[in-house]
């Protein structure tokens, strides 16, 4: 993000807030409404960037970039790994057959997508030598991993909802593993991160299996609801 555009857009917001309160307009009204408007412009901006970034390899054999999508004044925010097939196609995250899962058990917990925020951790699709999704190593998240610091600095959720190890691994490097760590809400820089089963890997289990990971993101997600209506 250029620093002379972060100041071209604090400066015109100093100026609508002089003009609006001048015009005898509350300023408890104005800087919520302003505070709004920076933060949309902010996201626009951030989204422009990552359509058009080429910063790391991992673009190579991408077809486009995925950004984040949703309410950005929600105090829940979602984060997946990356994009897979259909998520590249559609220039959406979680718009495949795990996003439909997701927005199935979000539905049945009273939650629209429209409600909250959905991002990955990875833009861009990563793919193995026979163009199959494939888990990007951490160091090779760690480029893309400006956009999701900028998305989190922006929005400033009360929880994200972690799903894969990916994800965890973003917030909290030595935490390798899913199993060990669900179930538990951790802090990162004051925002409550509950770690929780990818949908792609509810997507791939069968018998107890199935029903146990079911149980565990449903649990998770209940969780998170929960710190997402909590203030403080
Ligand atoms: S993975 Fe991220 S940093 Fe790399 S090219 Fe794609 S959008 Fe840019």
């Amino acid at each position: 993000m250029g620093e002379k555009w972060m100041k071209q857009v604090a400066e015109g917001m100093q100026d609508f807030y002089r003009r609006l309160t001048k015009d005898g307009y509350n300023p408890d009204d104005v800087k919520p409404a302003l505070y709004e408007v920076e933060r949309i412009v902010h996201m626009e901006q951030l989204r422009r960037q990552v359509l058009s970034c080429t910063d790391c390899s991992l673009c190579g054999h991408a077809k486009s970039r995925v950004p984040g999508t949703g309410n950005t004044g929600t105090p829940f925010m979602i984060v997946g790994e990356g994009p897979g097939e259909d998520e590249e196609n559609w220039g959406l995250p979680l718009v495949g057959i795990s996003g439909s899962l997701l927005t199935l058990i979000l539905t049945k917990a009273g939650i629209r997508r429209e409600q909250i925020y959905m991002t990955n951790v990875v833009k861009c699709r990563v793919t193995d030598e026979k163009g199959k999704n494939r888990t990007p190593a951490r160091e090779e998240t760690l480029e893309c991993s400006k956009y999701l610091l900028r998305e989190l600095e922006i929005i400033r959720p009360r929880v994200v909802l972690a799903l894969g190890k990916v994800a965890l691994q973003f917030f909290f490097p030595d935490m390798k593993t899913m199993s060990q760590f669900r179930g538990n809400v951790y802090d990162y820089n004051g925002i409550k991160v509950v770690p929780t089963w990818h949908p792609a890997y509810i997507v791939r289990q069968r018998g107890d299996a199935l029903a146990r990971s079911k149980r565990e993101v449903w649990s998770d997600l209940k969780v998170a609801i929960e710190c997402a209506k909590r203030n403080g």
